[in-house]
């Protein structure tokens, strides 16, 4: 934005109360815009407080003649605040909101917004196949509000409203929408978005409450602190999530952090319908908490999740095995499958992962090798940067998960299965494996 756009926010922000007494400023800074300490600030100091008018949300919405229109209709939240963002977008200067607006950026790097060209770099990548499925899923939003409200409401909205201008809303809201506010509490909350993300931050307190009750919200506002001592002229920074991996931090925010425990592979498991147990497996995952499909999320360096070994024994349980899906055990089977229940289901286990860490890995354009030398070269375009982050880390899990089984099918002959821990249990295998007849 421009710098008498900014200058004019900056008199719309104070004009409203919401700087906390002119504690922190927007300026430009290298992640666009920023929030940017106009004094020492120490940990825990409020930066930004900004009242409930100013937020675009569920409220503002039934307050607007868009409210007014859809007459508490059944829009998804999020739907319903992005069309009244739209909305103000195109009255300009007539929109309460304007000074905000205008300071809003155009586009991130998140990958919605990337070229065909672009997405050619991340080809073979789970963040790719999200990307899509997210763009699908605005599509079809797009066209259910293009057909049931925008093309009924000529009136609220006289310029046509094209997907990319949906696109555009639904990019903002899910790159400055706080995480925590969901749902129908789902707000933009100006001032406050415009703190950047840094991994430096590592508390997992939150850095942002909503105080004060009052009737109708009146004295509601959203207070921001900054989670660290700030020198002045620093820049406020707070940790967005740390749980999210470096394919969602592209998704929604259009940047990567080199943190490896951002590096993450959500294998997806699935009781075969053409298993001749398929019911009986089905029953047991069930029983358990899980279902037909089961999703995990490896992360590098990490330990397998839970449960992951587990579900593989079960889908993979058949031949003289079978025996431990009968009835009799359906209240027993699960824990035997905590353990290696057979040479032959855990050989099975090894050989389903590692083929399909290989299929998986087949599929990328580049190794983790070319990845990393192109990692180094400088000034690479942010893009580009993020595509080679996420498609190296994808790879690196898939190795480590593969070196996992591998290793493991390495020691299949030294392992422990049912059979053996049944008889020690019924006492004829003594401890050293012997089998103990009728002594005296
Ligand atoms: N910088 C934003 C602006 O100019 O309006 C304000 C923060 S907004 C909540 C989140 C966006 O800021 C992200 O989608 C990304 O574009 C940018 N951003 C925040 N933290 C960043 C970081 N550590 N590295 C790169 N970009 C960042």
């Amino acid at each position: 934005p421009s710098d008498a756009a900014l200058q004019e926010f900056r008199r719309w922000i104070s004009s409203h109360g919401a700087d906390a007494g002119g504690a922190a400023s927007p300026a430009a800074v290298p992640e666009g815009l920023g929030l940017v300490a106009a004094r020492g600030l120490s940990r825990g100091e409020v930066v930004a407080e900004v009242p409930k008018k100013l937020w675009i949300d569920a409220d503002a919405v039934a307050a607007s003649d868009i409210g007014r229109a859809l007459g508490g209709g059944d829009l998804r939240p999020w739907v319903a605040v992005a069309l009244l963002l739209l909305r103000e977008a195109a009255r300009g200067a007539d929109s309460p909101w304007a000074p905000y607006l205008a300071i809003l950026p155009r586009q991130s790097d998140s990958t919605i917004f990337w070229s065909e060209e672009e997405l050619l770099e991340i080809q073979g990548t789970q963040l790719l196949s999200t990307t899509m499925g997210v763009k699908e899923y605005v599509q079809s939003e797009f066209d259910n509000v293009e057909a049931e409200i925008i093309s009924e409401n000529k009136d609220l909205f006289p310029g046509s409203i094209t997907f990319d201008d949906f696109l555009w809303a639904f990019g903002i809201l899910r790159s400055r929408v706080f995480t925590g506010l969901r749902g129908d509490k789902l707000a933009l909350i100006p001032l406050a978005d415009l703190v950047n993300h840094s991994d430096d931050i590592t508390s997992k307190e939150s850095s942002w409450e909503i105080k004060g009750k009052g009737l109708f919200g009146r004295d509601v506002v959203f207070s921001l602190r900054t989670p660290v001592d700030v020198k002045s002229g620093g820049q406020i920074y707070v940790q967005y999530d740390l749980d999210k991996s470096n394919a969602e931090l592209a998704l929604d925010y259009g940047f990567t952090e080199s943190n490896s425990s951002r590096d993450s592979y959500t294998l997806t498991l699935e009781i075969s319908e053409s298993d001749p147990f398929y019911d009986d497996k089905l029953d047991i995952a069930e029983l358990n908490g899980l279902g037909e499909t089961a999703y995990f999320d490896l992360v590098l360096g990490e330990s397998l999740p839970p449960q992951m070994l587990t579900y593989l024994r079960l889908l993979c349980l058949g031949g003289t095995d079978a025996f431990l899906l009968e009835a009799l055990f359906r209240n027993a089977v699960w824990g035997h499958l905590e353990l290696p229940v057979s040479f032959d289901n855990e050989e099975a286990i090894c050989q389903v992962i590692r083929n399909a860490c290989k299929s998986a890995l087949g599929a990328y354009h580049t190794t983790v090798e070319e990845d990393e030398e192109l990692l180094e070269r400088e000034n690479l375009q942010p893009r580009f940067q993020i595509a080679i982050e996420v498609r190296a880390g994808e790879k690196k899990v898939l190795q480590q998960i593969d070196d996992i089984f591998k290793q493991r099918e390495e020691e299949l002959d030294g392992l422990e299965y049912y059979q053996e821990r049944r008889l020690k249990d019924i006492g004829l295998v003594g401890d050293n494996g012997e089998i103990i007849f009728w002594e005296s």
